[in-house]
């Protein structure tokens, strides 16, 4: 019994000693041995009576562990082969569960009922294309990347004036003479990490269909009828929803453009340009600071809404909001039939 007690003595060590465990075998099958051998030779001796047993036994059982032992190390190299190593797969930072540093950040979204995990999940699985990095654009970016939208694409081919920084707040005065595709995402990115931001130092026209298609949702804050049209037309024609919001003066409006949905395109409420003169851009016609930032906070406020599905989005409505009599109006705006954009042959109503 003794030397039972040895040999698991040795295998206990090299466990211990952190030794591989094929050494700790070793050491048992050379005590193994000598006891055999001990048995054999001497059967008589000292030794052979402090080992004990019969010799007979001592191989069987030798035997028996050296064929489990074999046994097991047949399986693990079997078990190596057939289930290779996979490669770490790469963490992206807009799958997985919420990191701490993100519920914390976004605590204030969790604890809202109609948004929590799976809404702020949602959000970061979201992928946002923003046209125009001007007035409305500037809190629409950063209340997107605040709110933790995964993947958001600013496109813009202006550059920081210094008649910009009255009211589009995503800039600094060091921005001046900076491309504000470019500016805005670095603003983005400092408010947040957690977010990717791609910038795009141009327009974006009807021929970006294959571009808004890449995209959950387009916010489009740019100041100019053509511009907007032609970023209407690419929506319907990658079956994108468009949250649009405009603003003159003392005034603004904000809606979702979104046939797919059975709610109006921008065409079906406005087919025609508007005669010239009529709706001047913020240039000749002048904006009160906070304007863009009360039509630009809303337009984030229904990304918001669009992206987690909650609440009642502005389709097939119109707010209009009169910042100098402090008034709210709610339009309800229908789809035309013959709509050139998204009427019938062009576009079918999912
Ligand atoms: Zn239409």
């Amino acid at each position: 019994m003794l030397i039972l007690a040895i040999m698991l003595a040795v295998l206990v060590a090299a466990r211990l000693l952190g030794w591989p465990a094929w050494r700790g075998w070793a050491g048992v099958a050379a005590l193994w041995l000598a006891a055999v051998a001990a048995l054999v030779l001497a059967p008589g001796s000292g030794v052979a009576h402090l080992v004990g047993g019969d010799a007979r036994v001592w191989v069987l059982g030798g035997g028996v562990v050296a064929l489990l032992l074999g046994y097991r190390l047949l399986l693990r190299q079997l078990h190596r082969r057939a289930v290779p190593v996979p490669e770490a797969p790469q963490p992206s930072a807009q799958s997985g569960p919420l990191s701490d540093p993100e519920l914390d950040r976004y605590a204030r979204h969790i604890v809202l009922r109609e948004l929590g995990g799976p809404g702020q999940a949602a959000l970061r699985r979201a992928r946002v294309l923003v046209v125009g990095a001007g007035g409305l654009g500037a809190p629409v970016c950063l209340y997107l990347a605040a709110a933790g939208v995964g993947r958001i694409t600013v496109a813009d081919d202006d550059h920081v004036g210094l008649s910009n920084l009255q009211r589009q707040v995503i800039f600094r005065s060091a921005d001046d003479g900076r491309p504000k595709a470019e500016a805005a995402r670095d603003a983005m990115l400092a408010l947040n990490p957690h977010v990717e931001v791609a910038a795009l130092n141009r327009r974006i026209t009807d021929a970006d269909a294959a571009l808004i298609a890449e995209h959950d949702l387009v916010l489009d804050g740019t100041d100019s009828f053509a511009a907007r049209r032609a970023v209407n037309a690419a929506c319907v024609a990658a079956g994108v929803p468009l949250v649009a919001g405009a603003i003159a003066q003392w005034e603004g409006q904000v809606t979702i453009w979104d046939p797919r949905h059975g709610a109006p395109c921008m065409t079906c409420i406005f087919p025609e340009a508007p005669a010239p003169g009529l709706a001047p851009a913020c240039a000749e016609a002048g904006v009160v600071g906070p304007l863009p930032g009360v039509i630009g906070s809303l337009m984030a406020l229904e990304a918001i809404k669009l992206i987690a599905r909650t609440g009642e989005p502005l389709r097939g409505r119109m707010l209009i909001f009169d910042g100098l009599y402090g008034e709210n109006r709610l339009m309800k705006i229908s789809r035309r039939a013959d709509c050139p954009t998204c009427g019938s042959g062009h576009f079918r109503a999912g």
